[in-house]
């Protein structure tokens, strides 16, 4: 009983226990004359990929592959978790043409900047060493988009091959059943999936017009990801649903805005400023005096007016740490990056941020 069983799609080896994990199959699936992984069922039954999360040593193996090609390489940043959505940086790839396109731009409210984000995503990719040769944005749920990002996917790409890359969650596999969805005649035969050569990982590879290919690679996941912070089944209400509403507070020096059990800012020191939330709308700010927001929070953490999480799902979430910020500019974004951000009016306000320990929390210049 001990036979390896192999995707008849992709050559993945088969196996039942963790549905989070390559070649997974549920039992039942086990039974059928031509076994396959459910990501394979998925593919040729509904045209849709479900992604498979990557560790980094995977990735980086995987990343080996596409620095020794010639291919264009486009990498998809979810807005609403920028920090979160970074991969690592390697220095192989540096000579490969890039594009980055920011998703879930729907979600942004619709009095944003679009220049702006670009600016601002364009920053944030330099610093870290991208160049990218064009930026743009999109979201993956609205296919007139991502037909635009597709003719500018083409029209970069010069007749080489493209890899789409992505951290989890940031709406690869969004983006990638859209355009399996739009592909003309049958698709099933469009679309192979292929084995990655040296691990266990199959990705879908599509036949573009020339004869080139577009592969959509497995998404890695990030340990700085606010989603990954929260248990799964409470995941969604990180996910808002639709464009983000600012609620505006306007605070004294010595107030504190907890949002939900997962962060919290004390307007430690400045004259009286306005905070404007932008947070899913499962999460509505509460306003407190600072004097009593320790003990408020050891008391009701998880519970009403200090929930979501629940306080059972807080369990598993990292420790909030406390990091203290002088706001230099006028309209300053505090952002929590995968839960929101608060844009403090003035300059000159010392505020102390509490959110869990493993997220890095960043100061922007104000998107709106
Ligand atoms: P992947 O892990 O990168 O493949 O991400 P998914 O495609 O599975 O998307 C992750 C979550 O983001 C899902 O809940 C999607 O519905 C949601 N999502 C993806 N793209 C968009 C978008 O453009 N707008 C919004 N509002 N949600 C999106």
């Amino acid at each position: 009983m001990n036979e390896q069983i192999i995707c008849s799609g992709c050559g993945i080896p088969v196996q039942t226990k963790d549905s989070d994990k390559p070649g997974y199959a549920p039992k039942a699936a086990l039974e059928r004359d031509v076994i396959v992984c459910q990501r394979c069922y998925r593919l040729t039954h509904y045209n849709e990929v479900p992604d498979v999360p990557l560790t980094d040593k995977d990735f980086d193996k995987l990343l080996d592959d596409v620095s020794k090609s010639d291919a264009l390489v486009v990498m998809i940043v979810d807005l609403f978790d920028v920090e979160g959505s970074w991969m690592m940086k390697r220095k192989d790839l540096n000579h490969l043409p890039l594009v980055i396109v920011g998703n879930k731009f729907d979600l942004l409210p619709h009095s944003v900047n679009e220049n702006k984000i670009k600016l601002w995503l364009k920053k944030e990719a330099m610093k870290r060493g991208y160049k990218p040769e064009k930026i743009d944005l999109m979201s993956a749920n609205k296919k007139a988009d991502v037909m635009r990002i597709a003719a500018l996917i083409d029209q970069v790409r010069n007749g080489k091959d493209v890899y789409i890359i992505g951290s989890a969650n940031v709406g690869k596999s969004t983006f990638i059943n859209q355009i399996i969805r739009a592909f003309d005649g049958d698709e099933d035969q469009l679309i192979t999936t292929s084995i990655y050569p040296g691990t266990t990982l199959a990705f879908i590879d599509l036949p573009l017009d020339d004869g080139s290919k577009m592969y959509d690679t497995p998404g890695i996941i990030n340990p700085n990801q606010m989603y990954r912070s929260i248990p799964q089944k409470e995941m969604k209400l990180l996910q808002p649903k639709r464009e983000i509403k600012p609620i505006v507070f306007q605070l004294k020096e010595e107030q504190t805005l907890f949002i939900g059990s997962l962060a919290r800012f004390d307007f430690v020191s400045g004259e009286a400023n306005h905070f404007v939330c932008y947070f899913p709308e499962k999460f509505t700010p509460h306003r407190t005096k600072l004097s009593q927001a320790d003990d408020l929070y050891a008391r009701h953490k998880g519970e009403t007016i200090l929930s979501p999480p629940s306080k059972e799902s807080l369990e598993e979430v990292p420790p909030l740490k406390a990091e203290t910020f002088t706001i230099a500019h006028d309209k300053t974004d505090i952002v929590i990056p995968g839960l929101g951000w608060v844009t403090v009016g003035h300059k000159g306000a010392v505020v102390t941020v509490h959110a869990p320990e493993n997220i890095k929390v960043t100061l922007r210049e104000a998107i709106i």
